[in-house]
């Protein structure tokens, strides 16, 4: 019988199981994922320094030797964009190097790591089959089209939305190699194309935007909307891959019980900027822990209590600044206001990246106009 299950080794999964095994040394940890690792996964690869912060107090140290790129700049392609440096730098990371590090330190302190592709999961009495193999308590963190959550029959959030994302690796433009840049589209807001500079000379770049209900949009769409809106960034990339991201509506859907979603299974993107590793980190962080802390009760509900706890106002501001931000003037007002005042610029900074709130001075920029 192991203590813990942990379907995926994404960071949601990873640090699920450094959790684990931080609260309980001598919990019996599985960690199964369809991949050997290093794996590749579409991603724009920023991560946030909160996500750092995380891993930090699991003992794990993710940060590159670089100084991170910390210049971002922010605007639509027509308009005035605001340029300034960021108060704590996100850091850009090829997901081949930081997943297979986090993966690593959960190795190292004994969590058993198997390539195994889950099919199958079956509650039983005290505990739950995963494809045979019993648990007392798993955790689903397979990412935006994961089983776990299909199998349990958790219904998608209510509110919800999915955008779709394409990623690749291109030598870095000389004009955007000092600087992070994200570039609004015009329509179908939230979506913006991106330039993260990596610093080996090539930039991580893409595109992706919000699907609405019944249409798809094909590759070729995605590479040339990100190439209208930053012209030659994709000359010479290798590397594409797409994949959904499922945005986050203030209200996570965990149930009771043994099973727990974290990260991308629980759908915890934030809908204003389609990042998703801090949150993976830290809902996988406090699912690890809660599955194996025997004082704590029933595991799903004290789960769904601590991410309240942690990330509950932050969500729920987070849904109500990415229904302003469908409306164009809105996120012009949020770039001026940025541009005239490094705090406001800070803020939706923290609110983009981080756990910001809606701050007075950001509505007041917001609406301004
Ligand atoms: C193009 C794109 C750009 C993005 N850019 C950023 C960014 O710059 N910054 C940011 O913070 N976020 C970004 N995101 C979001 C980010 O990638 C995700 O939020 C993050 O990967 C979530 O981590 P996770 O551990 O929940 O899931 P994942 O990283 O998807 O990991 C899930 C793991 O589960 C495994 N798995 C799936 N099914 C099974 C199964 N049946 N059995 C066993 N294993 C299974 C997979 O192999 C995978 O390793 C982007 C997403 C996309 C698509």
């Amino acid at each position: 019988m192991w203590d813990l299950l942990v379907v995926g080794g994404g960071p949601a999964g990873a640090s699920a199981a450094l959790a684990a095994v931080q609260v309980r040394p001598d919990a019996r940890v599985l960690l199964l994922d369809r991949s050997d690792f290093p794996r590749d996964k579409a991603c724009g690869d920023g991560i946030a320094p909160h996500a750092l912060d995380v891993l930090a107090r699991l003992g794990v140290d993710a940060a590159p030797d670089d100084p991170p790129v910390s210049r971002l700049r922010l605007g639509f392609a027509a308009g005035t964009p605001v340029a300034r440096q960021m108060r704590r730098p996100a850091y850009v990371v090829p997901r081949a190097v930081f997943d297979a590090r986090l993966v690593a330190a959960a190795r190292e302190r004994g969590v058993t790591v198997r390539r195994h592709q889950v099919r199958s999961l079956q509650p039983e009495r005290g505990h739950v089959l995963v494809d045979g193999e019993p648990a007392r308590v798993v955790i689903g963190a397979d990412g935006a089209n994961g089983v776990v959550r299909r199998l349990t029959g958790v219904p998608a959030p209510r509110g919800g939305t999915v955008a779709v994302a394409i990623r690749g690796y291109a030598p870095v433009d000389p004009e955007r190699a000092g600087e992070q840049v994200i570039t609004f589209a015009e329509h179908g807001w939230p979506a913006y194309a991106w330039s993260f500079p990596i610093g080996d000379g090539r930039a991580n770049v893409g595109y992706g935007e919000v699907l609405t209900a019944g249409r798809t949009l094909r590759r070729a769409d995605l590479m040339d909307r990100m190439d209208a809106l930053l012209p030659g960034s994709g000359a010479g990339a290798t590397g594409w891959r797409a994949h959904h991201l499922p945005l986050s509506s203030g209200r996570p859907r965990q149930p009771d019980g043994r099973v727990l979603l974290a990260g991308d299974a629980l759908s915890l993107i934030n809908p204003l900027t389609g990042e998703g590793i801090y949150y993976a980190v830290l809902s996988g962080a406090l699912a690890g822990r809660a599955a194996v802390d025997r004082a704590a009760g029933d595991p799903g509900r004290a789960y769904r209590s601590a991410v309240q706890r942690e990330l509950g106002r932050h969500l729920r501001h987070t849904t109500v600044v990415a229904r302003l931000a469908r409306h164009r003037p809105v996120v012009e007002a949020g770039v001026a206001a940025a541009r005239r005042r490094q705090a406001v610029f800070d803020d939706l900074v923290e609110l983009g990246l981080g756990r910001g709130l809606l701050t007075p001075r950001v509505l007041a920029g917001l609406l301004g106009r």
